[in-house]
């Protein structure tokens, strides 16, 4: 019989686990010909979700636990469980029930049928406010804008993906991660099909991402998969130059031929300034890779887990 892991991410949580499992609980016996693994990845939590998921563990045998050392961040905790998941197709989600688990039959009968990858379209969510929507909106023009690996918006990380696409997405071994970047960039064009679904308000707890972690995320999303921000230094560099010029010629013209000297501090202030910013702002961006390089050659374990598991306790350094 063919297996799918159900790859869940927790980050204090312990409101949601029960819930969460009672409901998958209730989704997966409309499921025949299929058993399941419910991987749940404890990324560092400082409240009562290890002992909350320690308890299904005892009384579920398809439960288990990659246990992160510390918090690792979203995108590690998938990367861990994906890396600990055993089935022939692995579904990943969240465990504040934003990802309803009633839709994973759907999934899993499209995967029987065929398809390799099953992803979910968010048509709405009712949880985000305008201010975040226009963010979100505004993130992924600038990503795809400036990026040649196209990340389509509103794909959560709710999906399914069959073991050969799996072990592709395993053989990324970068530390600094866009789970549903490195996804597009092996995405085949057929065999994938899109479910929709509207994404309730969180069960219980609030979100994870402060706006100052997500525009983290942002600037590493747009720096993983581009270079072309490096590009923009030379692009200022010559439209600074142009006008210089041009500023330049306008000042000879208003000396020799208007015999009118242009006067003043002002205007070399001003200009100073402005480029004193861009030349800021170009060495920051240049900042931002090297910073990249410096963490990524350090080639350092993606985490440190171990996987509790019903009579069973690893410990393992991971990749
Ligand atoms: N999460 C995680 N590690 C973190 C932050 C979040 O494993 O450092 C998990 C979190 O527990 C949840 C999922 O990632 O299951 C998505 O996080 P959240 O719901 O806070 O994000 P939002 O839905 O608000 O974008
Ligand atoms: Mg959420």
């Amino acid at each position: 019989m063919k297996t799918v892991s159900i790859v869940i991410s927790a980050y204090n949580e312990e409101g949601n686990i029960e819930k969460l499992y009672e409901e998958l609980e209730k989704e997966l016996s409309k499921v025949s010909n299929v058993a399941f693994e419910i991987l749940f990845v404890n990324d560092g939590s400082k409240d009562q979700t290890f002992q909350k998921i320690e308890k299904l563990i005892e009384k579920d045998s398809r439960v288990k636990m990659v246990n992160l050392k510390r918090n690792f961040g979203h995108e590690i905790a998938m990367t861990a469980g994906m890396d600990y998941a055993k089935g022939d197709a692995v579904i990943f989600m969240d465990a504040d029930l934003q990802h309803p688990p009633v839709y994973i039959p759907e999934m899993v009968k499209s995967w029987q049928e065929g398809y390799e990858i099953v992803l979910t379209k968010r048509v709405d969510n009712v949880a985000t406010s305008w201010f975040y929507k226009l963010c979100a909106k505004t993130f992924y023009w600038l990503l795809n804008l400036l990026s040649e690996t196209k990340i389509p918006e509103s794909m959560p990380d709710f999906r399914l993906i069959d073991r050969r696409y799996v072990d592709f997405l395993k053989g990324f071994n970068e530390q600094d991660r866009l789970f549903r970047g490195l996804l597009s960039w092996i995405m085949p064009n057929d065999k994938v099909k899109v479910i929709d679904f509207v994404a309730p308000v969180r069960f219980s707890g609030t979100t994870k991402y402060s706006f100052i972690k997500s525009l983290q995320l942002a600037i590493s999303s747009i720096t993983q998969f581009s270079v072309r921000p490096l590009r923009l230094a030379t692009y200022l560099g010559f439209a600074g130059a142009a006008c210089s010029v041009l500023l330049g010629l306008y000042v000879i013209f208003e000396h020799f031929i208007q015999h009118n000297p242009t006067p003043g501090y002002a205007t070399i202030v001003s200009v100073v300034g402005f480029v004193g910013a861009l030349q800021l702002i170009t060495l920051g961006i240049v900042g931002e890779y090297i910073g990249k390089i410096h963490m990524e050659v350090k080639k350092r374990p993606l985490y440190l887990a171990d996987l509790i598991e019903q009579n069973q306790k690893d410990d393992h350094f991971e990749k």
